[in-house]
């Protein structure tokens, strides 16, 4: 486990850097604003429950943009019946 790249995708999701692009059956694409305003794009594979990340981790761990969105999954789903968080999500210009 790598704690500073918790650290990070935890402040990823408080700062609203990380947010859900689209969708599909198969796929769901995410995009993070990281640290130097550049943009990395987090895929997941659901068939294979698998994410990636187009940044520089070549680790076979996940990456801080990957644990942001997982992150922001469980956020979501927890979003469901609380609905205390301010929903800015779509402000965010693309
Ligand atoms: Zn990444």
């Amino acid at each position: 486990m790598n704690k500073k790249s918790d650290e990070k995708a935890k402040q990823f999701l408080d700062e609203e850097r990380i947010f859900k692009l689209s969708e599909t059956d198969r796929y769901e694409y995410y995009i993070c604003k990281g640290a130097s305003k550049k943009v990395y794009e987090i895929i997941e594979d659901k068939l294979f429950n698998r994410f990636s990340c187009n940044c520089k981790n070549i680790r076979l761990t996940d990456c801080s943009h990957i644990k942001a969105a997982k992150l922001l999954q469980g956020d979501m789903y927890e979003n469901e019946t609380a609905n205390d968080h301010k929903g800015t999500m779509l402000g965010v210009a693309i």
